[in-house]
């Protein structure tokens, strides 16, 4: 079963890849470690997106569908894929399927995790994590027992940029501007589920679950 997880970032993706892999013979393929591990073995796609990388410049969607190509090909994807970060727009998208049609597999699902901006800001701006040991908080949910102490060695907490608010709400505008119209596009070809991730991760999980065993 080949799955394509969508959700806008901080939406709890990542957590519901970990349970999916530890539970289903799939494996899970992040756009990151797959350019990561192409270039690592110099593959001929590899070698190619590396030219753009090391230029500083944004990997062309031909170079990236070619990576993902190689890496859909290799016999460790036959039991299925979880592909997490691609695609991310409609061309990217319309790419894939052609890409699959030709390794004879397809798309089975389009799995959603949904949660509203406001609560994505709320999770995601509250992340803290200890400079010294690295332990994460949260200021919002999980807050440590002194502001801004780690509960664990005492060390100074402190926030990614990545969490500040203002580069939240902007990678919160690209997803919304990039990869939404993704949604209908799977949604039309009856493929699109789409989740509550407003909730505890294990029973967005039950949910997750029980989606996967109708296949
Ligand atoms: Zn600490």
């Amino acid at each position: 079963m080949n799955i394509i997880l969508l959700g806008p970032p901080g939406a709890g993706k990542g957590t519901q890849a970990e349970f999916i892999k530890a539970n289903y013979p799939i494996l899970h393929i992040s756009t990151g470690d797959m350019f990561r591990e192409a270039v690592g073995n110099k593959t001929a796609m590899g070698l190619e997106a590396k030219k753009y990388m090391d230029a500083g410049q944004l990997v062309p969607d031909e170079v990236t569908i070619g990576v993902v190509e190689e890496r859909l090909s290799q016999p460790d994807c036959s039991n299925g894929f979880l592909l997490d970060g691609f695609p991310r727009t409609i061309p990217q998208a319309e790419a894939l399927d052609k890409v699959m049609a030709g390794l004879g597999k397809r798309v089975d699902l389009a799995l959603e995790i949904t949660v509203p901006d406001s609560i994505i800001i709320e999770r995601m701006t509250g992340r803290v994590s200890c400079s010294q040991c690295k332990a994460v908080y949260n200021t919002n949910f999980n807050p440590p027992v002194k502001a801004g102490i780690c509960d664990k060695c005492g060390g100074e907490l402190v926030q990614r940029s990545d969490d500040k608010e203002e580069t939240v709400k902007n990678r919160l505008q690209v997803y919304a501007e990039q990869t939404q119209p993704l949604l209908g596009y799977y949604e039309k070809a009856g493929k699109l589920k789409s989740l509550d991730g407003n909730r505890d991760p294990q029973v967005v999980f039950k949910d997750v679950q029980s989606l996967l065993e109708k296949f």
